[in-house]
């Protein structure tokens, strides 16, 4: 139970113990390596298990640093959760160079499209901006291959479902996806269903 024997690079590593990580939780264990290798995952876990660093690992990991072109995406229920995963996104790749900007409402959307214009590998963000921002082209879809929706359940709740159909709708076809939901409710099964490719499920 290390982070050492899970395939990672050496600059993903150095930032994992840079933060203050030393050994996986039991959803990091389980989940970091399924989602590295590019499988489709549900992981039912609740906040407070280390599921964020789960899917940044995950992202972190298969980015190619060498083309400055958004290829994940993660969509978040809230602005501050949001944001709180962009820090925790630039803290464990901060020695790889990632460049990462959250676009949520309540902010200037010229200050969005300067950023996203500027060039960034990943965009954390709630589903209103982040459609927003697809819809007037600042956010170019082409290049994404990771599309993870971070509490799912809590999205569904807050009345997003059409939102993040219409998004996954402008997403490139066989992208990896990665849910993670608290809950299982009946919408959030019928995502798993419609836009993702033999999951793999954890449950922690
Ligand atoms: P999360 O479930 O992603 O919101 O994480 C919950 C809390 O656990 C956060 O404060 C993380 O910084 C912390 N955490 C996550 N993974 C680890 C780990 N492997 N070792 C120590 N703390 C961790």
């Amino acid at each position: 139970d290390s982070f050492d024997g899970m395939g990672l690079q050496e600059n993903l590593l150095r930032g994992i113990y840079a933060y203050g990580f030393e050994k996986p939780s039991a959803i990091q264990q389980r989940g970091i390596v399924p989602f590295c290798k590019g499988l489709d995952v549900i992981q039912q876990a609740q906040s407070g298990t280390g599921k964020t660093a789960t899917f940044c690992s995950g992202i972190l990991q298969q980015l190619d640093y060498g083309v400055i072109q958004c290829q994940a995406l993660v969509l978040a229920p809230t602005r501050e959760l949001a944001q709180q995963i962009e820090k925790v996104m630039r803290a464990l790749g901060d020695y790889l160079g990632v460049k990462v900007h959250a676009c949520v409402g309540g902010t200037s959307v010229r200050e969005d499209q300067r950023i996203l214009q500027s060039g960034v590998h990943v965009v954390v963000g709630t589903p209103g901006r982040v459609f927003d921002m697809l819809r007037r082209q600042s956010l170019r879809p082409d290049h994404i291959k990771m599309f993870v929706l971070d509490e799912a359940d809590e999205m569904l709740s807050r009345g997003f479902k059409d939102q993040i159909y219409d998004i996954f709708q402008l997403l490139p076809p066989k992208i990896q996806v990665g849910v993670f939901s608290a809950t299982m409710p009946p919408e959030a099964l019928e995502i798993t269903r419609k836009f993702m490719n033999k999951p793999v499920r954890i449950l922690v």
